[in-house]
């Protein structure tokens, strides 16, 4: 745990927004100079804090302490007075966040529970989407702030290209009351016609020390809890923070663990079982896929750290006397070649190949860990399977 460092410190208490400390300042120095632009597209990985920043500019445009209220700091967003409670709460009127998830108002069921197929055809925004939010922005503020219209995921817009054109309209000539904030992965995702119409955020990792100290000054975490959380988070705080209303997140990231470990130390049977449990995985639920291999790929660069003495970046710390069992018994080699392999199915997923072909290419380029080392650990688990079927990493 470092200490603050004066350019890291948020600029007031009223950001929820942890780490990123270049792109709040961005922030906060236009809206002082009066340059809030009609637009702004967030990129960045998943939970990195797109959608937190954004809600922070809805705040920053909005917020309205009283003259008087918070001397002690006059910074914005202050975090307290009725506007900014309102829009943390999600009840504030000329804040409106769209995903492709968003019921649409026009074909609202009424009382009618909608059917998992519904629903699951509703993972695209639609050019309806759009349409709406052109209506609601037509309307001046009815808070008398700045309209701000969040699209998180704006990458999942329908393929059609009805939605983009919509969209290019309102911000080719929107209301000067209103503020755009498109949230997506990269700016490859969008056409280059709407990204020029943007001011680009890029948000990246963000270092463990400050999500340690967001876990420990926002959500009052323990120091040792936060620690670990925030290694495990690998760069996303919205990862830890969601660990926090999930108690059984480091249970199951155990679990997850003790998969790759045994899965390491199996014969090819063994390992192709388990590519065969991930593919069909993958069909179902990608995500958890892509973040079971992301905890492989930590576990080795764990073993490569460990292989040079480098104790204290070592992310899976709950392990680090089994993993230091492990480096001992392969290369550095060993380390480099496994973390080039996932690194391939990492990309090969991506690039939809076939996920079992992939996956069993990764498990035959995979090197081998000493059995001994995990026979110690399954005696400990006193009968706990690994085969109990799939629950997915924790983080
Ligand atoms: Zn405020």
């Amino acid at each position: 745990m470092t200490t603050a460092d004066a350019a890291q410190a948020p600029p007031s208490p009223g950001w929820q927004t942890v780490g990123h400390a270049a792109a709040r300042r961005y922030l906060q120095r236009s809206h002082e100079a009066g340059r809030i632009a009609h637009a702004y597209l967030i990129t960045g990985p998943d939970q990195v804090g797109k959608r937190t920043l954004a809600m922070d500019l809805a705040r920053l445009v909005n917020c309205t302490p009283a003259p008087d209220m918070f001397d002690d700091d006059p910074s914005q967003p202050c975090g307290r007075c009725v506007a900014c409670d309102r829009i943390t709460r999600g009840v504030h009127a000329d804040v409106i966040v769209i995903g492709p998830h968003t019921p649409l108002r026009g074909v609202s069921t009424g009382t009618r529970e909608s059917t998992p197929e519904q629903d699951a055809a509703r993972t695209l925004i639609s050019i309806a989407h759009v349409r709406e939010m052109q209506h609601d922005i037509a309307l001046n503020p009815f808070e008398g702030g700045r309209r701000v219209v969040i699209f998180d995921g704006v990458d999942r817009m329908s393929a059609d290209g009805a939605g983009w054109n919509a969209l290019l309209k309102t911000l080719e000539e929107p209301p000067g009351y209103v503020v755009i904030v498109l949230l997506a992965p990269t700016v490859g995702a969008l056409p280059q016609t709407v990204v020029s119409r943007c001011q680009v955020i890029e948000l990246n990792a963000v270092p463990t020390e400050e999500i340690e100290k967001g876990l420990i000054e926002r959500a009052g975490v323990a120091p040792e809890t936060a620690t670990q959380l925030a290694r495990l988070a690998a760069g996303r705080p919205g990862r830890a923070f969601a660990a926090l209303d999930d108690e059984t997140t480091l249970d199951r990231y155990r679990q997850a663990v003790l998969r790759v470990l045994v899965t390491s130390a199996g014969d090819i049977e063994e390992r192709f079982r388990y590519a065969r449990e991930m593919a069909g995985e993958f069909g179902r639920n990608r995500e958890s896929v892509s973040r079971e291999l992301e905890l492989w790929i930590s576990v080795w660069r764990d073993i490569l750290l460990l292989k040079h003495e480098v104790t204290d970046a070592v992310a899976n710390s709950a392990w680090i006397g089994e993993l230091t069992d492990i480096a001992a018994a392969v290369s550095v080699d060993d380390a480099r070649r496994a973390i080039e392999a996932l690194d391939l199915a990492v990309d090969g997923l991506r690039r939809n190949g076939m996920a079992r072909l992939v996956l069993e290419v990764l498990m035959l380029e995979l090197p081998p860990i000493p059995a001994g080392i995990v026979e110690q650990i399954e005696l400990g688990e006193a009968g706990e399977s690994h085969a109990d079927g799939w629950d997915g990493p924790s983080l």
